[in-house]
């Protein structure tokens, strides 16, 4: 067990590392964030912020040499930069961003485990995008293989004919065909170095243009029905991982069941109502994982629960949120600036309170 007053250090430095240290400090840890310059909002509850390049081995072994141990909050963290950090360090072994970070790689991982994903092919240039449209077929999403998030990096396909006006992007893609949905949720687990592992309620969740804008609770019968396969394979993901902390897989609820989308080895924004909906918070799990203390409690605590992001300049008058009647739990990000698309803050707003 990590001893009160240790050091935890962070790599990535955005909201996801912002409320991670919150966690961390409660339980009388100190973090230290590491990430490029820019808007880092993690910095604000550290003791310290390594403000440099993902390519900076020197920082990188300053950085290293402050922590007791080290986690991410980012998923497109370099593997060349976490290399750089003494192995004995690390929470969770690498390997679990090397498989995320590539969508043709987290497919293929998944599929080895007997999980199900959308049809796809890899694109790696125009020949390749129309071998692809008529192996697959429309309509689909073609989306780069690495680096994209919030519905960056995609663009839809509706028609073989509108495949003819979009050309390939000249990075690796993944072509997939769409899936026609009953609804969106994801698994988020929580497995200690021993390897017990605890889940969260799963939400509904619903994205506006590729982003999430709510996650909800309950999350219907049509959810409800498909979490026990979904779980099954999360668990078996991190247990082939050998991970260590809070780690989600995202599915598509189908006719044929859970299909799996993606997934984050890392707290995820649709496990945000944790903080106040649930016994221990996705937060404060992942820092109880990788400091070797018990697991908490992972019941939900309220009848019904609805997070929404607050999404760019809608965190300007997000105070008035206060003025609710019940219980709106309002959380910002402290962002410099409220840019159009940038998640800003979220409100989690409960129900009733379980017996
Ligand atoms: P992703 O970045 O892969 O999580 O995609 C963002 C969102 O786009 C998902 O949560 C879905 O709402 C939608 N989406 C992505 N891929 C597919 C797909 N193959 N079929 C249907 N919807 C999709």
């Amino acid at each position: 067990m990590l001893p009160p007053g240790s050091t935890i250090g962070i790599l990535g430095g955005g909201q996801l590392g912002r409320m991670m240290a919150m966690a961390a400090m409660q339980l009388g840890y100190r973090c230290i964030a590491y990430a490029p310059p820019g808007d880092n909002v993690a910095a604000e509850p550290c003791i310290d912020m390594f403000e440099n390049g993902w390519g900076d081995r020197s920082a990188l072994a300053a950085f290293a040499a402050k922590c007791d141990v080290v986690t991410w909050e980012f998923e497109n963290v370099p593997l060349a930069a976490v290399a750089a950090i003494p192995n004995y360090l690390l929470a969770c072994p690498p390997r679990a961003l090397e498989v995320a970070q590539d969508r043709l790689n987290e497919k293929g991982f998944i599929a080895q485990l007997g999980g199900t994903s959308a049809p796809y092919a890899r694109v790696e240039s125009d020949e390749d995008f129309a071998r692809a449209i008529n192996a697959v077929g429309t309509p689909g999403i073609l989306k780069t293989a690495r680096e994209g998030y919030d519905g960056k990096g995609q663009w839809r396909i509706g028609s073989a004919h509108e495949a003819g006006g979009v050309r390939f992007p000249g990075q690796a893609c993944i072509y997939e065909g769409l899936v026609a949905f009953e609804a969106e949720f994801s698994v988020i687990l929580v497995r200690n170095r021993e390897g017990e592992v605890r889940f969260w309620d799963s939400t509904a969740n619903h994205h506006e243009g590729g982003m999430l804008a709510q996650s909800l609770l309950p999350a219907g019968a049509a959810i409800e029905a498909q979490v026990p396969a979904a779980r099954e394979l999360a668990a078996k993901t991190a247990q082939a991982l050998g991970y260590v902390g809070v780690l989600t897989l995202e599915f598509f609820a189908t006719a044929q069941g859970p299909v799996f989308n993606e997934m984050a080895p890392r707290v995820h924004n649709s496990g945000h109502w944790t903080i106040e909906g649930a016994a221990t918070s996705q937060f404060e799990n992942h820092i109880r994982a990788i400091a070797g203390l018990p697991l908490g409690a992972t019941a939900t605590r309220f009848a019904s629960i609805d997070m929404r992001n607050i999404v760019g300049e809608d965190a300007l008058s997000a105070h008035a949120i206060l003025a609710e009647e019940g219980e709106p739990h309002l959380h910002l990000y402290g962002k410099r600036e409220a840019r159009s698309g940038r998640k800003m803050g979220h409100v989690t707003r409960v129900g009733h309170a379980l017996p």
